[in-house]
């Protein structure tokens, strides 16, 4: 193990954490509340270390359906932004009560495309990022489903929240991003079709080799499978930031991480010395 790259996690100040849907949603369909409890106390207690994070929760459509009582995902826009909007209060009032249980403030940031796309929405993010975190809330973020479009002439949709939380993580100058999915970090190939898949420890480089092991998505909730979290490591790594790959089964696990323990996959540009 590269010791000298993970003891850098627990230098560690500002952490964005993104959380799949397969992390918040029972595979029937209902609501994780175990997770989400233990994903306000984690984050609550790290903000209580003088840690800044935010978080990148989806959810919005899952917790919908749910609301709505419907068995799958609506084929039309129009149906599926309006799931997307039932689902996100419904998903923020959930934080509310959790956070609010350990104390933590929370603010609620929809994002869209924009903020790549144009320097001034940019910088508006960032101020409003800023602010947030000296006041010492934890900002809580998704795509603004509601309103994102994926039109040719004004593109607002990121396409997935793994490449969203690499964003924000970039614009915040994060020093950390954990992803959390179902799975224990990237392996040479879907563990959940061969059991001897061996797991990358680290990865220094993001190359066509490796997207080739990337296989198609596993959960049922989940949209990117293995191609966007690559795409969104490829992104930290570009501005030599670092990423962890993680099970979020426990969110606990998010302590182990940040204290240099070998715990998913590490990408990160630090080679062993
Ligand atoms: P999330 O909902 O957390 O974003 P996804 O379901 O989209 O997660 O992606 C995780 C899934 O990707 C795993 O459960 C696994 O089935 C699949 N997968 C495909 N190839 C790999 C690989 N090489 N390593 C790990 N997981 C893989």
């Amino acid at each position: 193990m590269n010791k000298t790259a993970r003891q850098a996690l627990t230098l560690c100040k500002r952490i964005v954490i993104k959380v799949g849907t397969s992390t918040i949603m029972y595979p029937n369909g209902t609501v994780n509340l175990q997770r989400l409890e233990k994903l306000a106390f984690v984050l609550s207690d790290l903000r209580n270390q003088g840690k800044e994070v935010i978080l990148v929760s989806s959810g919005a459509v899952g917790v919908g359906l749910h609301r709505l009582k419907l068995l799958e995902a609506p084929k039309t826009i129009p149906e599926q932004q309006a799931v997307a909007s039932v689902g996100q209060s419904e998903l923020m009032n959930l934080y509310s009560s959790f956070f609010f249980n350990y104390g933590q403030v929370i603010g609620q940031v929809l994002m869209t495309r924009d903020i790549v796309d144009f320097p001034e929405s940019r910088l508006n993010a960032i101020n409003t990022f800023e602010q947030l975190l000296m006041k010492k809330v934890i900002p809580i973020v998704n795509e603004n489903d509601t309103v994102a479009v994926d039109e040719l002439d004004h593109e607002t949709k990121f396409g997935d929240n793994d490449q969203l939380s690499a964003i924000v993580a970039g614009i915040t100058e994060a020093d950390l991003l954990i992803m959390l999915s179902d799975i224990d970090g990237f392996y040479d190939r879907n563990p959940n079709e061969d059991k001897k898949a061996q797991l990358f420890h680290e990865v220094h480089h993001i190359t066509p080799e490796l997207f080739a092991l990337a296989g198609g998505v596993g959960s049922k909730f989940g949209t990117g499978g293995m191609i966007t979290k690559l795409n969104a490591a490829e992104h930290i790594l570009e501005r030599s930031g670092q990423m962890v790959l993680a099970n979020g089964e426990d969110p606990t696990v998010i302590f182990n991480i940040i204290a240099g323990e070998d715990i998913g996959t590490l990408f990160t540009a630090k080679q062993a010395n």
